[in-house]
């Protein structure tokens, strides 16, 4: 027994798409065999049934209605399935032997178009990636807005780089080059962080491709002249865009270049703790600052905000005409409130339009089109009475489309179907021959009547009936009473227990004339809709701009609506100046979901000189962790060029924030929570500059009291005193606070609270000095802690606070160890064969420490005060 040759046709294609899942068209199905069957029907929950392939066991089969295919793909693809969709390419009605059928698609993560399967509010990027030694060259699109962008960094550590580029795109496709096989941090980013599907390309990039695609003619013409890590990358993109798409990639027809460098640097655990975009914890967009800030009322205009608050700005001049411009909607409430309405329930155009491109649009989409382009002439309209430059270049940049929107007005009927094939999408009166046909076909009753009316008075037949049925087509209908009455004219075609149904020659032309009518009006439908669809194509450049004006006008007014409601304020952005001062600062998220109680504002002065590094002490829950992040907030907003929730703040820019906050272990890295720590201040401590902000939310609280206070003053010393960058540190090592009277450039606040009794009060006020409480024990019991456990907790509390034996004989026998280590260090620090005076000096001190009187801190206090004087030398 051999294969039936569709069989083999279909195991040919599966062949060559090997890691897909083939959806084999079969007349209104998509049908899937063998093991595809199999995993297919388990995962959708479909029927596995069988079919005959000419084996002597029949394939292993299931399908799904093509017209309602794209729920099932959604979930497939949702579950990292690749699908190859093969179509029927000829009418099965009219085709010779064996249907021609071809992959016209095969649709992966990154590559998705249809609306259903795309989260409105994110771009769905592919990213391709390569390196050429150090320097990282990046390429991504997103095939669903027709947004392609490439470019390349130099990094002395591009793994890092590469992290934190994934993080910040979170692309849904990855396309990687076959040196990154041996660098599983950036794989496990891909597959375990960001649950992207993962790709790798081997072989040489096609550089041809990409100047095809563009028409370009040489990669100077692109602007990446020089950059060939960018170049291959994008080679890299374009090939499996081309193997996958094979139609529709006119989309991606303008490159724009990708220029890292332009941005603030956030690294993938700062755009975790400072939740921009979703909340640490649950991942939730409720409880970011997306969440607050986010009053947009279009998808283009969601993504670019998005996207905005992503990549905070380093131009003063960029972020200026975005303030300039928010400022001018506030101060334009009606203007900003019609702009707003015209863009309410705008649709998607971005995504219409790769639709429209690829050929995959229907008539209701040409509708919601015009619909769009109706709304354009009275955007311009109400935009023009605006002064700021980025809205004035905004209105320059929305094209009317007047002709566009006359021709789909024109064609397109109000009440088209869904449906392409099936006619009533064109209008009456665009189409002459169409008309024509259509009156046909609707005047089809009347010339029934009539035909019947004439049969009945040439036969005298009374009860003649003119009737139609699917089978057979028009008939005439004689009971068997008048059977000897029939004409010879009558041809006998179907035998009734009552009577006989008949057709004439006249009755038959008629009936090809009507039937040919509505295939022909179908035909003539769908050609004149891809007529329209063609000339929307065709306008995809200035629709994109449009859309892309569009987008950044709504984020904008977003951005306006929230700044005036939430009482923000417009922010100094200075590009030199190294300084932040904020007047009345507040946390934008906690102040938005915690409207009951008030949010006690708070001022923050950093600089380059004696208020570089502020180190915050202050009880539990006191509000140290939101008062930190606050600043971070208040700066990134300010340089993605939004008003920010404080009373003033001048904002002198900052390269780069970095946070290290709260504890967290990464498993699947197999890192221990205080692992994770050190990495994250490792990474702090090698890569922030004098330009950085830098968050340490707890340093060293993972291991014992005298390593951790260590490392947490090593950390605070070489942030302030080697990197100068300015640095918040929240700590409860009450300790650390003895460094504003060593080091310059610190100062001391804290977070005040009141005790009434046994009650506490948070004034959430911050103030210079350091801290002299701890609450925890307040604190567990506000928790809700068992009674018994917090009066045990502060038993043994006061037991180790009067007992004199025990905590002296604990911290002597440390302290012993300790200055054993010190001593045993000291010659070779500090003096080694020199006689100087100094070190005269330095002995002396050495000789009147007590040794057993000095606390843990004030012998490392000491010691970095012996060190330091030998050091100066
Ligand atoms: P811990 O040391 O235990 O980590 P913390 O000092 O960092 O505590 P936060 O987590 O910042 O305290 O704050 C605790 C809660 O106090 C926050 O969740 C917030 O609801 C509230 N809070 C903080 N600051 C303010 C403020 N300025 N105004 C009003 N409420 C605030």
């Amino acid at each position: 027994m051999a294969l039936s040759p569709m069989m083999q046709h279909y195991l040919q294609i599966k062949e060559q798409n090997k890691d897909a899942v083939v959806f084999y068209r079969l007349g209104d199905f998509y049908e899937m065999f063998f093991d595809d069957a199999k995993t297919v029907s388990k995962e959708l929950d479909l029927t596995l049934t069988g079919r005959d392939c000419g084996l002597s066991e029949r394939a292993p089969m299931c399908g799904v209605p093509f017209h309602s295919c794209d729920t099932y793909i959604a979930k497939l693809v949702e579950n990292g399935h690749k699908v190859a969709i093969c179509e029927q390419m000829e009418d099965p009605a009219t085709a010779k032997g064996l249907v021609d059928r071809q992959v016209i698609r095969i649709i992966t993560p990154g590559t998705v178009i249809e609306k259903d399967m795309l989260d409105e509010g994110r771009n769905n990027y592919i990213l391709s990636l390569l390196t050429h030694g150090n320097t990282v060259g990046i390429a991504f699109a997103d095939c669903s807005t027709g947004e392609i962008r490439a470019g390349e960094s130099t990094s002395d550590n591009s793994v890092d780089f590469i992290i934190n580029e994934l993080c910040k795109l979170s692309p849904a496709e990855v396309l990687l080059s076959d040196e990154f096989k041996a660098i599983p941090e950036v794989i496990s980013t891909v597959s375990d962080k960001l649950h992207a599907s993962c790709e790798f390309i081997s072989g040489k990039p096609d550089r041809k491709l990409v100047l095809r695609h563009f028409n370009a003619e040489s990669f100077a013409s692109l602007d990446i002249g020089e950059n060939e890590a960018a170049q291959d990358a994008l080679s890299n993109l374009l090939s499996y865009l081309y193997a996958t798409q094979m139609s529709g990639l006119e989309n991606l027809h303008t490159l724009k270049i990708y220029n890292n460098a332009l941005f603030m640097k956030l690294d993938a655990s700062t755009r975790r703790n400072l939740e921009i975009t979703e909340t640490l914890r649950t991942r939730e967009r409720r409880g970011s600052l997306l969440g607050v800030v986010d009053k947009t009322k279009t998808a283009m205009g969601k993504r670019m905000l998005r996207s905005w608050l992503e990549q905070p700005l380093l131009d003063t001049v960029r972020i200026d005409k975005r303030l300039n411009a928010v400022r001018e909607l506030i101060e334009r409430p009606s203007d900003r409130a019609a702009v707003r309405a015209l863009l309410d329930g705008m649709l998607d155009v971005e995504r219409l339009m790769s639709r429209i491109v690829y050929g995959s649009a229907n008539a209701q989409d040409l509708l919601g089109l015009k619909n769009i382009i109706e709304r354009l002439p009275k955007i311009k309209k109400q935009l023009e009475p605006f002064l700021s430059n980025l809205i004035n270049s905004l209105n320059d940049e929305i094209s009317p489309l007047t002709e566009l929107c006359a021709l789909i007005d024109s064609s397109i009927d109000e009440k088209a179907p869904v449906t392409v094939r099936e006619g009533k999408m064109i209008k009456a009166g665009y189409n002459a021959e169409l008309d024509e046909l259509r009156s046909i076909l609707s005047n089809g009753k009347d010339v029934i009547r009539q035909m019947e009316a004439r049969e009945k008075e040439a036969t005298g037949i009374k009860t003649l009936k003119v009737g139609y049925n699917k089978v057979f087509g028009y008939y005439i209908e004689v009971s068997n009473m008048y059977k000897d009455q029939v004409p010879d004219t009558y041809i006998r075609k179907q035998t009734l227990t009552n009577g006989e149904r008949y057709i004439t020659e006249s009755l038959k032309e008629w009936e090809s004339k009507v039937l040919g009518a509505q295939e022909r009006v179908s035909a003539i439908e769908f050609e004149l809709f891809s007529q329209v669809r063609k000339a929307a194509a065709d306008r995809l450049a200035p629709i994109q701009t449009t859309a892309g004006a569009v987008a950044a006008l709504d984020a904008l007014c977003s951005m306006a609506e929230v700044s005036a409601k939430n009482r923000y304020c417009m922010p100094d952005v200075l590009p030199d100046s190294g300084v932040i001062e904020i007047k009345g600062g507040r946390h934008p998220v906690v102040e938005d979901m915690r409207r009951d109680e008030p949010f006690v504002p708070n001022d923050t002065l950093l600089d380059l000189s004696d208020n570089r590094t502020m180190i915050i002490t202050g009880p539990n829950m006191a509000g140290k962790s939101t008062y930190m992040r606050q600043v971070a907030l208040i700066v990134l907003m300010a340089q993605v060029g939004m008003f920010v929730p404080a009373a003033s703040a001048k904002i002198g820019v900052v390269d780069s924030i970095y946070t290290r906050v709260g504890a967290s272990d990464d498993l699947s890295s197999g890192d221990s929570t205080f692992m994770v720590e050190m990495k994250e201040v490792a990474y702090i401590l090698n890569n922030a500059t004098q330009r950085s902000l830098v968050i340490f939310d707890e340093i060293g609280r993972g291991t014992s009291t005298f390593d951790g206070m260590s490392i947490a003053r090593a950390a605070i010393e070489y942030t302030s005193d080697k990197i100068k960058a300015k640095a918040l540190f929240a700590t409860h090592y009450h300790e650390l606070t003895e460094l504003e009277s060593q080091l310059n450039g610190i100062k001391n606040y804290n977070i005040t609270v009141k005790k009434r009794g046994e009650d506490v009060i948070f004034l959430r006020k911050l103030a210079r000095g350091g801290a002299d409480q701890s609450l925890g024990i307040e604190i567990a019991k506000l928790a809700g802690a068992p009674k018994s456990m917090v009066n045990r907790a502060k038993e043994i509390l006061r037991q180790l606070q009067e007992s004199e034996i025990a905590s002296v004989s604990v911290s002597k026998r440390q302290q012993k160890k300790e200055v054993e280590e010190i001593e045993d260090d000291v010659p070779m620090l500090a003096f080694g064969e020199s006689k100087n005076e100094k070190a005269e000096d330095i002995l002396l001190q050495l000789k009147a420490i007590n040794v057993d009187t000095l606390s843990p801190i004030e012998a490392m206090n000491v010691l970095y005060k012996l060190c330091k004087n030998a050091q100066d030398e």
